[in-house]
């Protein structure tokens, strides 16, 4: 199973990281000499990069806009949009307060202008805009591969929009011009952060299944009936089905993700699941349980639905709605007054110590360890007694072999043999009876211990960047725009 999902994980996400002898790292920060642009392949003459500075300094100064200029060769096999990105994440442009950075990184080799604007300057410069800046300023020189000229055109524009200045065609309120091609946003897709986070989803879900869901169960006498067992299908769902979710997602629409895009699938897969669940479990009762037995259908559904509070913190609508009533239902099947038997007329439950004297040692021990509560109904008539004992359904206390009583208790562990890597270990599970004193011990099986130090390559790389720069803070909102040409 975990190979399985190791597969997927490496097929979802592994194909975005290629090595190559490109890094973010390696470009050389414009701010550790109080510039702007970061030239280092010698793209643009000294001549505009010195133009620029002062352009951006303006902005900078005016607290508009902090933009970094990024001329590259070469980025390898990378994304320009991804690397656009990565830069912003490495250098934070932009005032923290404000977030107005933005990052112009041009890539000779691809031939593409790639914009990533901060979350503030979302508004001013919108993605259609920085679009038609790169369309009608920038490609129509990088074309002719006068990068001087159109890296200055299209600063300039950037600067005018920010600036409210903007006196050309370009601005917010005019039309798209019919010349212009579509615009057409670049996709952001899951990166190597997406895939770690995969795996904690996998080790919160065992965890939250276990909790909301339970194990299997696997008692030989079912009664009341299990009206939902959790099998190969719920592991598919909580387990895989995020992954398809995803893939689904890029293969199928255009979609664009966000950092919240993924932990969002996978919480509404954990919703939908239990949702389906929970419907199951009614239809189910709705087959299996019967009418009449009161004592049946709460216990059935009791046990279905043991960790429904805490469904219910995490998904208030509908599951506290659903809680609230299911409570409601569980007191109505115990405490709803019942008639008796023999001369119809109604009957009162007894309190806790007139009913001492009609239970047995047994049931008093079972009381007593918490494994079943019992309620007396008396009647007040013909004093005819009806004794219902309620499980609990815990796991550690089953029925003893001998006095027949559910007081046997799962005690201590003894590992007899340690499993290593290749053999699997030995183990006795202890039992004892509280109320006969009944004991025995289980041999069982410890699994094999697996190598599961899952290595997803060199994690994300340390973001203390030692750069003494004094790029703002700010953080990108992944807005912009790509053109190629
Ligand atoms: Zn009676
Ligand atoms: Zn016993």
């Amino acid at each position: 199973m975990r190979m399985i999902i190791l597969c997927f994980l490496v097929l979802l996400f592994g194909c975005t990281e290629k090595k190559n002898g490109f890094s973010v790292e390696k470009i050389p920060d414009p701010m550790q000499h109080n510039g702007y642009v970061s030239n280092p392949d010698h793209l643009i003459s000294d001549d505009a990069t010195a133009r620029l500075d002062k352009l951006m300094a303006d902005l900078d100064a005016k607290g508009t806009a902090q933009v970094a200029v990024v001329l590259l060769k070469t980025i390898g096999d990378k994304v320009p949009k991804d690397v656009a990105h990565e830069i912003f994440g490495a250098w934070k442009p932009g005032q923290k307060e404000k977030n107005n950075g933005l990052v112009v990184l041009l890539v000779d080799d691809q031939h593409r202008v790639e914009f990533e604007t901060g979350y503030g300057l979302e508004g001013d410069l919108p993605d259609i805009i920085c679009f038609r800046i790169q369309q009608a300023k920038m490609l129509p020189f990088f074309k002719q591969h006068d990068y001087d000229e159109g890296m200055w055109e299209g600063m300039n524009a950037v600067a005018d929009v920010l600036n409210h200045t903007d006196s050309t065609d370009l601005g917010v309120t005019t039309e798209i011009k019919p010349s212009l091609p579509d615009y057409i946003p670049s996709r952001k897709l899951p990166d190597e952060g997406n895939a770690i986070l995969y795996v904690v989803y996998l080790a919160f879900s065992r965890l939250f299944a276990g909790f909301v869901i339970g194990k299997k169960d696997k008692r030989l006498v079912k009664d009341p009936p299990i009206l939902y067992n959790p099998g190969l299908f719920s592991g598919l769902w909580i387990y895989i089905f995020p992954a398809l979710e995803i893939l689904a997602v890029i293969l199928f629409t255009n979609y664009s993700f966000q950092w919240w895009s993924v932990p969002l699938i996978m919480y509404l897969n954990w919703f939908g699941y239990l949702l389906y669940r929970t419907i199951i479990v009614n239809i189910n009762a709705k087959r299996l349980l019967s009418e009449e037995n009161r004592l049946q259908r709460y216990t059935g559904f009791k046990l279905a639905h043991k960790g429904l509070w805490f469904t219910a913190i995490i998904y208030p609508i509908p599951f506290y709605f659903y809680y609230v009533w299911n409570k409601k239902r569980l007191q109505n099947l115990r405490n709803a007054p019942y008639n008796c038997d023999a001369c119809k007329n109604p009957m009162v439950v007894l309190s806790k110590n007139e009913k001492k004297k009609y239970l047995s040692e047994g049931q008093l021990a079972e009381e007593k360890i918490g494994s079943v509560s019992y309620d007396i109904w008396s009647c007040k008539t013909c004093d005819t007694k009806k004794i219902l004992g309620y499980d609990n359904g815990s796991e550690r206390v089953s029925q003893c072999p001998k006095c027949t009583n559910k007081t046997f208790l799962k005690t201590k562990r003894v590992t007899v043999k340690r499993p290593t890597s290749r053999t699997t270990g030995d183990g006795l599970q202890y039992y004892e009876c509280r109320y006969c004193n009944y004991t025995e011990k289980k041999p069982f099986v410890i699994g094999k211990l697996s190598s599961s130090s899952a290595s997803f390559g060199s994690s994300s790389s340390s973001s203390g960047s030692s750069s003494s720069s004094s790029w703002g803070g700010g953080s990108s909102g992944g807005g912009g725009a790509g053109s190629s040409w």
